[in-house]
């Protein structure tokens, strides 16, 4: 018998795991041992997921919808989402172009292995969604990050895309609204850095998980729409999770051409079939019965636009943080450089001394940054962002 074990794989050694799922367990396990936590750090709506949907999912599971399905998901399922596209953007599409994954998270993951080998590199925007470096490294390829700060709205210009293309570039990764800053790039900028991929011939993984989240009357993009060259590169990824709050349902989409789709749908169905069969007839229900369906995003949206507003404003209160006002998901992305602190340690702080949750921005690629989800009670946001004036107030001399 030998004594110690192979290493495990590059893979497995090399991944890190979600820093933002460590906060929220860290602060759940505060509130589970009886503290008072205001929880910034989760990532997901704190509504239930409306009735209707419920009621068809349990519908088609009474109903025996319990056998495998189609690897790229049912087909009035797959016929809905092109639906909607058409509807939402005129954008035409068949049905084999989509495919119903468990979890956008996992549509992006296939989307990064359909279109990147070992060696090719991939232009990750920073501030980032802290699961994109990982899929790019499990794919063998390296992600290349491109910081843009509070100067410029979180938003990359084209000659900042342009710097870091290489002969080896493969993939461009498009994030709007962004997670975790909550910025919208308007038509024209993503018009100006989509020419600039086309320029170099590169993929575009637009993930565009939050476009139903979007305030103050803006629009969002669907980048495949930008034109002919663009959606002929494009892979849409969107879902269910953050609009109709199903996170816990795990159901994601891809849109893509057809040679990418057909590819997409072969890496998943020997890596993990379809997505569960019942759950998938409530993510029709959500497309179908639409009247239901905006009635309760309607609602949400309501709660997420006050929330936005009075967290912005009573963050702008406290000397030494700034923060911009996003126009889309459910977070802000306020700045407190000024406080000569790592963020990690003003978060682990902030976490110690007054039980408030946040994600540092290093977390996103960003140091000197929090992000903070509104996605939480309006109670829990005036109490947490009380504490967190009084902690800052502790570290201003
Ligand atoms: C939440 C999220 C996803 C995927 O969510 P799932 O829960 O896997 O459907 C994808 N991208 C971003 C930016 C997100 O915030």
């Amino acid at each position: 018998m030998s004594s110690t074990l192979p290493l495990l794989s590059t893979w497995a050694r090399n991944v890190s795991p979600s820093p933002t799922l460590a906060v929220d367990a860290k602060a759940k396990a505060l509130q589970a041992a009886g503290e008072d936590v205001c929880g910034f750090a989760a990532g997901e709506p704190d509504f239930d997921t409306p009735e209707h949907i419920k009621e068809a999912c349990i519908a088609a599971l009474k109903g025996g919808k319990t056998k495998y399905a189609p690897t790229p998901g049912i087909e009035p399922l797959r016929q809905a989402i092109v639906d909607r596209y058409l509807a939402e953007y005129g954008l035409k599409a068949a049905p084999s172009q989509v495919i119903v994954s468990p979890g956008g998270k996992y549509n992006c993951y296939l989307g990064v292995l359909a279109t990147c080998s070992p060696g090719d590199e991939v232009i990750v925007p920073a501030p980032y969604w802290v699961s994109y470096p990982e899929m790019v490294k499990l794919a063998g390829a390296t992600p290349k990050f491109v910081l843009a700060d509070d100067r410029t709205g979180f938003r990359l210009t084209p000659a900042m895309v342009e710097a870091a293309i290489t002969p080896r570039t493969k993939l461009l990764i498009l994030n709007s609204p962004s997670n975790p800053t909550g910025a919208v790039y308007t038509r024209q900028e993503l018009e100006a850095i989509v020419a600039v991929a086309i320029k170099h011939n590169l993929y575009i993984l637009s993930d565009e998980m939050y476009e139903h989240l979007v305030y103050d009357g803006v629009k969002p993009t669907c980048v495949a729409t930008l034109s002919k060259e663009a959606e002929a590169r494009t892979i849409t990824v969107a879902g269910f999770s953050k609009t109709y709050a199903m996170t816990g349902w795990r159901i994601g989409t891809t849109l893509a051409p057809a040679p990418i789709a057909k590819a997409i749908s072969e890496l998943q169905s020997q890596m993990s079939s379809n997505v569960t069969t019942f759950a998938q007839y409530g993510a029709l229900a959500a497309l179908k019965e639409k009247e239901k369906t905006a009635a309760a995003l309607k609602l949400m949206m309501t709660a997420f636009d006050r929330r936005r507003k009075f967290l912005h404003a009573e963050l702008n209160k406290i000397p030494g943080i700034t923060c911009l006002l996003a126009e889309g998901a459910f977070y802000l992305f306020p700045n407190i450089s000024s406080f000569g602190l790592s963020d990690v340690e003003f978060c682990n702080r902030l976490l110690d001394q007054e039980k408030v949750a946040a994600v540092p921005g290093s977390a996103f690629g960003a140091e000197g940054y929090l992000r903070l989800s509104y996605a939480t009670g309006d109670d829990i946001i005036q109490k947490g962002v009380t504490r967190l004036a009084r902690f800052c107030a502790t570290l201003k001399k």
